[in-house]
């Protein structure tokens, strides 16, 4: 991966990825005259996490990248976990994500009618038959990959009855469960997918969309393959575990003589310190182990909204990590690292102190106060300066200063000189303690008048620069720190390791009640990012109100990706 990034910077065009190599094949053959139509296929029983934008990205990027079209379609082929809720938030999701499908929004439940006809037309070619069994005895007839499987002893209905006892399921004669249909293929093939798969099972229960019309529903293998060549998808873009139904698939659409779309399976995504499962994401906010799935520390795109992520930083990520064939997982470092390249560009610099230590300037006159000019964006010139008032009392954070400091400590410590930040340098004289506790609860400096604006017309070096703000200027604010979610690298990793809620990171959340910020982000509103110098990356949460601003560190400024870089390169010296 550290060459990938090298590579990037050298050469940003980067070589074909093996999906548009098709394509591009496709292209010179005319395939399709030409035609390139993808998808994106969400079910709508979860929110969207980090692994489905690599495949918007991958399916919305290819339309664009070939002047084609994707649609959004939402497969609502299970009426039991299917909610609007989740089809609201996939949409706002994938238009925030920077993509648009135009006026190509579908439903799979828009095909049911079409799905019906085409199973009746599987009956009538004898390819298709009713059973009786139940699930369970479907599952001990289905043998092993090594053992064939066995027949169904209603395999060999006739035609006429099988078109009868279909209407029937149909009309809601039978309970659940009581019958279902099966493609008629073979219960000895190799590929398990192909021995008599259940197409359509009975399930009384109200569809999000259909509502109470059907209590039959096909089952994801029938549906899916139907819904692309329906809609003429060319190129079906999918995950690597679909790769052993696509045989499946391309019998259906063979029999029906139906129009095929090519699909290609390519590994999803996985992160480091992360999970991707919606199961186990949904068990996570159901049990209330997070505050609901836009929790700043889900993986979900909600929750890096949230969290301060910029659709860019996504989009390059997405676009870097490339398509593969085998399964891989990519360190969340990689993520985080075109975060903060993006956010270095576009946020402005403020000054904030999130564990304050007061400070009393004792030379400073008392009611004085002056506004000193700051810089707001060093990595953006236009991005102009701005004026922030100095006083004599003033807050820094606690821990830039220590009493007795190791050899390595170069900021403030009694006796010591340090700058403080578009101010001035100051000296501390005194550490005032609580007689209880012995903790530092004020210092005491002087400064020096002549190093106004952070520099000493002596030329005399100071070793650090400290950021800080004035008391009585300051807003209060709540500040939320997040660290992983998990304390391990792999949490769903290993099925032999148990359950993954006991890799949580009990400390992943940290509340600052009372913070204290220049003046300046007053007018901060909902989705403002900022770098809080020094301290990180930080954006305005919801929750903030006119009584009460809430923000949220996105990320830490320290890059982990850039040290793991220099690391390894020093090790392969
Ligand atoms: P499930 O089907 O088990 O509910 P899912 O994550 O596959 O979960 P879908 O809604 O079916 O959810 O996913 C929509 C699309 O996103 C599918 O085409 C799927 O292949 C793709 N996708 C899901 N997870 C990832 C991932 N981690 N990396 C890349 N693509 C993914
Ligand atoms: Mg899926």
């Amino acid at each position: 991966m550290t060459e990938k990034i090298e590579n990037n910077k050298e050469k940003p065009e980067r070589s074909a990825n093996f999906i548009h190599q098709i394509i591009d094949e496709d292209l010179k053959n005319n395939k399709n005259d030409g035609r390139i139509h993808t998808r994106f296929p969400p079910e709508p029983n979860g929110y969207l996490h980090i692994g489905h934008a690599k495949s918007i990205c991958l399916n919305f990027g290819t339309a664009k990248k070939y002047n084609g079209l994707c649609n959004l379609r939402f497969d609502d082929t299970n009426p039991s976990k299917e909610e609007e809720e989740y089809v609201k938030s996939i949409t706002e999701d994938i238009r925030w994500l920077g993509f648009d499908w135009e006026d190509r929004l579908y439903f799979a439940s828009d095909y049911f009618d079409k799905m019906y006809e085409y199973a009746v037309q599987l009956i009538k070619k004898g390819k298709a038959y009713v059973c009786d069994l139940s699930a369970e005895e479907v599952r001990e007839h289905r043998g092993t990959p090594l053992i064939a499987g066995e027949n169904s002893p209603y395999r060999e209905r006739s035609i006429k009855e099988n078109l009868e006892l279909f209407e029937c399921m149909r009309r809601g004669e039978f309970p659940d469960g009581a019958r279902t249909l099966r493609a008629k293929i073979d219960m000895a093939s190799s590929n398990l997918n192909m021995r008599d798969p259940v197409m359509y099972r009975i399930l009384h229960e109200s569809h999000h969309r259909t509502g109470d019309k059907w209590c039959i529903y096909p089952m994801y293998d029938w549906a899916h393959g139907l819904e692309d060549s329906i809609e003429g998808i060319t190129h079906s873009i999918c995950t690597l575990e679909f790769e052993d139904h696509r045989p499946l698939y391309d019998w259906f659409l063979d029999e029906l003589g139906a129009y095929h779309s090519q699909q290609i399976e390519f590994a999803r995504l996985n992160l480091t310190y992360t999970i991707m499962s919606k199961r186990k994401l949904l068990e996570l906010v159901e049990k209330g182990y997070v505050n609901g799935w836009d929790d700043p520390r889900m993986p979900t795109i909600s929750g890096l909204r949230r969290r301060g992520y910029t659709s860019e930083s996504i989009r390059n990520f997405a676009d870097r990590i490339g398509v593969a064939k085998r399964e891989s997982i990519v360190d969340v470092a990689l993520l985080e690292f075109y975060l903060r390249e993006d956010l270095n560009k576009r946020s402005p610099r403020v000054m904030g102190v999130l564990r304050p230590l007061k400070v009393v300037i004792n030379n400073y006159p008392e009611d004085k106060e002056e506004y000193l000019t700051a810089i707001n964006n060093p990595e953006d010139p236009s991005a102009g300066t701005r004026k922030i008032p100095f006083s004599k009392v003033l807050y820094i954070e606690k821990t830039d200063f220590m009493e007795n400091p190791p050899k390595k400590f170069y900021r403030l410590t009694p006796g010591r000189e340090v700058r403080l930040r578009y101010a001035y340098f100051i000296t501390c004289t005194d550490a005032v303690k609580d007689k209880r506790t012995g903790e530092i609860i004020e210092l005491h400096c002087t400064y020096d008048p002549a190093t106004k604006g952070g520099d000493a017309p002596d030329r005399r070096k100071v070793k650090s620069t400290l950021h800080w703000v004035s008391a009585k200027h300051a807003i209060e604010a709540e500040v939320r720190l997040y660290d992983r979610l998990f304390k391990v690298e792999n949490p769903a990793g290993d099925k032999d390791i148990g359950d993954y809620k006991k890799f949580l990171n009990p400390i992943s959340l940290e509340i600052l009640p009372r913070c204290f910020l220049e003046p300046s982000l007053i007018s901060a509103k909902h989705g403002d990012r900022f770098q809080f110098e020094r301290m990180g990356y930080f954006c305005v949460d919801p929750d903030s109100n006119n009584q009460r601003m809430v923000f949220n560190r996105t990320i830490t400024l320290r890059d982990t990706w850039e040290r793991i870089q220099k690391k390894q390169a020093k090790n392969n010296r």
